[in-house]
This record gives structure tokens, sequence and C-alpha cells, in this order.
């Protein structure tokens, strides 16, 4: 789905909060998650994502709040009892069972007829893409991408109307993750079921997700759209989980502000939506950072000696020391600084294209 704004809420939280002992694991989380929606939360190692999946799968109760699914409170609904199926990071596959009799498994103890069920495991086998020979192949003798597979079609197979994805890809190789990523995009597509997904890394997360939250410490600092995450971070923390980019901080010198670990005075960056405030982070990523030629002009100008550079494939990252900090410009191989240029260089930003955030 790409249009959330007409949908309906299927999962709605308020409040909630889930305490261990002392510890916060989870920090008063208002959300609504939309029907059909690819929902993704990301955060670091320690953020509260497991625990608020498992409260959304209902593995864990709430300690203060409601979660309502389609408006009914379902706080302390056991998770057989929600039309809801998690899939494991480990995958949880029966290890002595055949891929067809893994699928079958939900069918099997709802009392479905046995070549109904056989039918049914073969539909989803193809929805999924594994091959209808792998029906009675030992899900053991499969490879990691297969067994995901195996794992989405059996989880499929209790149709659900949400999927909880709980890490899936973390253990499997990047060229493979990249495929299934796209697939399970599709597969979302596809379905029409709304997947709550959780992950470690933003960059799954953009290429996947209608909606990404992102927490930190327990709260969710931001939701938006991976373009809004990308575009408008909230605060510095998000800015920089994004991937690589310039921080630069700045405190207001009159109408100007002042570089804190940088020389010289800058053009505010927009959004101002502290107009009083003193002082404030610039970000700005390393693809909008270019090197000025004589006499060519930007809102703001930086001096510093280019020391390193590495290849990107078809782009080229160079690193630049400006007094003590690091800065990274990105240049498309195409636009690539000649191997005998001055190192000696002026990098440029125009304030359209930074942001600004909250420390
Ligand atoms: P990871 O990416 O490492 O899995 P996470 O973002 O999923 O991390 P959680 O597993 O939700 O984070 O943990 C959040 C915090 O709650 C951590 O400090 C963790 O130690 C704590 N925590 C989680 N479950 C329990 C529990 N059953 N008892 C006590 N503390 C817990």
């Amino acid at each position: 789905m790409t249009e959330t704004r007409d949908s309906k809420p299927i999962l709605q939280l308020v409040g909630v909060r889930k305490t261990f002992n002392d510890l916060a694991a989870v920090e008063k989380i208002d959300l609504d998650i939309m029907e059909g929606e690819f929902f993704t939360i990301v955060g670091p190692s320690g953020s509260g994502k497991t625990t608020l999946l498992r409260m959304l799968a209902g593995m864990e109760a709430p300690s203060e709040g409601n979660i309502t699914l389609h408006g009914a409170r379902i706080n302390d609904l056991p998770p057989n009892r929600r039309p809801t199926c998690l899939v494991f990071q480990s995958l949880a596959l029966f290890p002595h069972m055949s891929v067809g009799q893994n699928i079958e498994f939900p069918l099997k103890m709802r009392g479905v007829d046995a070549a109904v069920r056989k039918a049914r495991a073969l539909e989803l086998m193809a929805i999924v893409r594994l091959p209808a020979s792998y029906y009675g192949k030992n899900v053991m003798k499969c490879s990691g991408g297969e067994r995901q597979r195996v794992a989405l079609a059996r989880a499929l197979a209790y149709d659900p109307e949400v999927l909880f994805f709980d890490e899936p890809l973390s253990a499997i190789d990047y060229k493979l993750k990249k495929v299934l990523e796209k697939e399970l995009k599709d597969l979302h597509r596809e379905t029409g079921k709304t997947f709550i997904y959780i992950t470690h890394s933003l960059e799954e997360a953009m290429v996947m997700s209608d909606r990404i939250g992102v927490m930190r410490a327990g709260r969710l600092v931001q939701v938006g759209t991976p373009e809004e995450i990308y575009t408008a971070p909230a605060d510095r923390f998000v800015g920089e989980f994004v991937g690589e980019v310039n921080v630069i901080e700045l405190k207001r010198a009159g109408a100007a502000w002042a570089g804190v670990d940088v020389p010289g005075t800058f053009a505010a960056a927009p959004p101002a939506d502290t107009p009083d405030a003193t002082s404030t982070f610039v970000v700005i990523r390393p693809e909008y950072m270019r090197f000025l030629k004589d006499g060519e002009q930007a809102d703001n100008a930086l001096e510093g000696v280019v020391y390193n550079e590495y290849s990107l494939g078809s782009r080229i990252q160079y690193q630049v020391r400006v007094g003590d900090k690091v800065m990274l410009v990105e240049l498309s191989r195409a636009n690539a600084l000649d191997a005998a240029a001055n190192r000696n260089v002026r990098l440029g930003w125009d304030v359209r294209d930074a942001i600004s955030v909250k420390g």
C-alpha cells in the first residue's frame, strides 16, 4: 500500500508503557498502525523494539496504556486468540518435517482435510516463489533464503490479518537480503495484509516500508514515511541513524550562526522551527556537499583538506579535514576530483539542502 491516509487503523496504541522491575523498556507510546500498511519499527539494540512487538503480538502485556485491534481492547488477549502471526528471527521451523508439512502445520491444527491442505500448501509455495518440487524436501536441506520463504508460507497459512516480522533477514547474506527485501515488499502488496517489521537496519526499513517508527531508549522519536525520515529527521539522533551525514553544531551570532567546532559564520538551515533557539545542529548529507571552483559561490562554505577517498562503486566519498572535524563529500564518479587536483578545497552547501535539527 502506498496511501495510508484513507485507510483505517487496525492496531492502536495509547500511552503504552512496559516496565521490567524499575526499567522502562517502552515509554508511553501513542501510535496508529493502518490496515494493509507495511510498518517498520527501527532502532538500535536495546531501544525497545522487541518489547513493543511482543506486546503487539500478545506475548507481553503492557504495564500501562491500551492496545486495541479494530477498536477492541486486546491488552491481555493471548497470541493464539489474535488474528496475527509472528515470523521469528530464528524462523522456528520444525526441523524434522518437510517443507510441505511445515507449511501445512497451521491447517492440520485446524483439522483441515489432507488433500485440501496440500493444495493450499502448493498455492502458498507459489506465492512465496518456492518450486512445487520442494514440497517433500526436508526443511533442513533448504538454504537460508528458502527457509525464509517456508516460514513466510507457513505464517500465511494461518491467514492472519497482521504478520509480525522479528529481524527475519538479519542472518542472511547481503546479496540475498536485497532480493528478499524486494520479494517481501511484493508479497506485502500481493497479500494486502498488514506487515509489522522490526529491524535495527534503517536501510532495510527504507526499502520496504510505507512508514517507519524510529525508537530510541524506549521512545518512539519519529514516525514517518521513508522520505520524511530521510529528508526531515526529527532530531540529531534520527539524522545520524539514517546514514553517514555531516553534523555541524551552530550557535546564534546575531542574524547569522557561528560554528561551534568549525570556523566561520553560516546562514541558518531550514526548518527554523525554533526561531528563538540559541543553538542548533545542521545535518548535511554528503551527496549535498560539493567542492567549490574558484570564484564559485554557495550559501555556506568551509575550507579543508582532502585526506582520503573511497570508491562506493558509482560514487566516490571524500573525507575532508576541516580543523579538527572530518566532513564527508560524495560525488558521482563522473564528477570525481582530478587525481592531480589541489587537495586544499573549499566545501560548499546551500541552505535548502541542509536540515536544522534539535540536539
Ligand atoms: P535488540 O535489537 O538488541 O533485540 P530491542 O530494541 O529489541 O533490542 P528490547 O529487547 O525490547 O530491545 O529491550 C529493551 C530493554 O528492555 C533492554 O534494556 C532490555 O534489557 C530490557 N528487557 C527486555 N526484555 C526484558 C525482560 N524480560 N526482563 C527484563 N528486562 C528486559
